[in-house]
């Protein structure tokens, strides 16, 4: 039988009441499924670690992690902690650790979700985001000069290797032809002269090779107002760490919410293990009362389960998503519900196993 070792972070606030769902879901696929299974190991780090210890993650955690297949996290971050202390040495840390260059966000609208936008069909919201993952603005390169003299500067350089930007450009290329799919590149090349430029030279160059692949480009400010008045436009979209991670959260408002979205942070390569995190984070102002949506979550565990190859129970789980979605009888808050965390995780179960 194969098995999958799960390294488990569910970090503070609704991380750790999300992540307890998603647990229970993958062992139930594993169960149903019988030809694989799951064992979880848990790493207490985040906020409450580090106001324990010092540390969010322990020094030796990317050697310790690196064993495993896979990562599942639920989200870090807490009022009394400085976010980029969080961020940086947790997050950031294992993203960048193990080279997980692309993340990869689904947008799209379940059935049962309604439309946030006028005039805008169910189908029309239905694209993925590749994001750039390992440099770019996030790169962490910089500097803060003449602290507190009148003439301080500070500089946050971002990092464009050719390496690292013919990648993710190239792994977009490649799943745009895989589905059929338009490509969207979305960088801002005329007020970012260097690093945006050699951004869509790179787009442009790789996309001769694939002469098949429709191919497009927009300016993130353009791209920001069509992802709402016309997400259509979109399908699969290749763009930078940052822009990426405005965009998706303006693409979780398209699509039902915070509650709703899922991540992957991929190493394709696969010589170090992949992590699956819902995109929103610990949520201090609902954290506590069981009442956090676990779907985002769930959909989390449902990509890691097709990046095993287990398409057929990845599907699965949105279809029973798709389920509750649309008879609306156990929804948290978000979705104008009053069910729990846990009846919503137990729901998604039932229906899994009807369908
Ligand atoms: P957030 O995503 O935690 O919350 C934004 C809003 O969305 C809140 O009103 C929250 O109640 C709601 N929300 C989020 N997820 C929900 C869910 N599953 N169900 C129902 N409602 C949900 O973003 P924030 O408030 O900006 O950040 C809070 C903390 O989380 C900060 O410390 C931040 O640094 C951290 N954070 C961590 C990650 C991560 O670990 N990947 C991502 C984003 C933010
Ligand atoms: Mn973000």
């Amino acid at each position: 039988m194969e098995e999958y070792n799960v390294a488990v972070i569910p970090g503070d606030g609704i991380g750790t009441e999300v992540i307890a769902e998603g647990i229970k879901v993958l062992k139930k696929v594993a169960e149903l499924d019988g030809r694989f299974a799951f064992s979880f190991e848990y790493f207490p780090w985040g906020c409450e670690y580090f106001c324990k210890t010092g540390k969010v993650m322990d020094d030796d955690g990317l050697e310790r992690l690196s064993k495993f297949d896979t990562i599942y996290l639920g989200a870090v971050g807490a009022p009394n902690v400085p976010d980029h202390i969080s961020l940086r040495d947790l997050l950031i840390k294992i993203r960048q650790g193990f080279d997980q260059y692309v993340n990869l966000r689904p947008i799209k609208l379940l059935n049962g979700v309604p439309c946030p936008i006028k005039g805008v069909r169910r189908e029309d919201v239905n694209m993925v985001v590749v994001r750039e993952n390992s440099e770019g603005e996030y790169a962490g390169a910089g500097d803060w000069l003449y602290k507190g003299k009148e003439q301080e500067v500070v500089l946050q350089t971002s990092v464009f290797s050719r390496k690292g930007t013919e990648r993710i450009i190239r792994y977009a290329y490649e799943l745009a032809r895989r589905e059929k799919k338009t490509i969207t590149s979305i960088s801002k090349g005329n007020a970012l002269n260097y690093s945006m430029v050699f951004w869509d030279e790179i787009f442009r160059d790789v996309g001769k090779e694939y002469p098949d692949v429709r191919q497009y480009t927009y300016l993130v400010d353009a791209a920001a107002m069509f992802f709402v008045k016309d997400p259509a436009r979109f399908q699969v979209v290749v763009t930078s760490n940052l822009f990426g991670d405005i965009l998706t959260d303006l693409g979780a408002a398209i699509a039902g919410g915070m509650g709703l979205a899922a991540g992957a942070n991929i190493n394709p390569d696969k010589k170090y293990p992949s992590m699956f995190e819902p995109i929103h984070g610990s949520a201090p102002d609902i954290a506590g009362r069981g009442v956090a949506n676990p779907m985002a979550a769930i959909w989390s565990a449902s990509q890691m389960l097709e990046f095993f190859g287990k398409k057929v129970w990845s599907n699965k789980l949105i279809l029973a998503m798709e389920k509750i979605l649309t008879e609306k009888t156990v929804l948290t808050a978000d979705f104008g519900g009053s069910a729990s965390t846990e009846e919503v995780g137990a729901e998604i179960i039932r229906q899994m196993i009807l369908l």
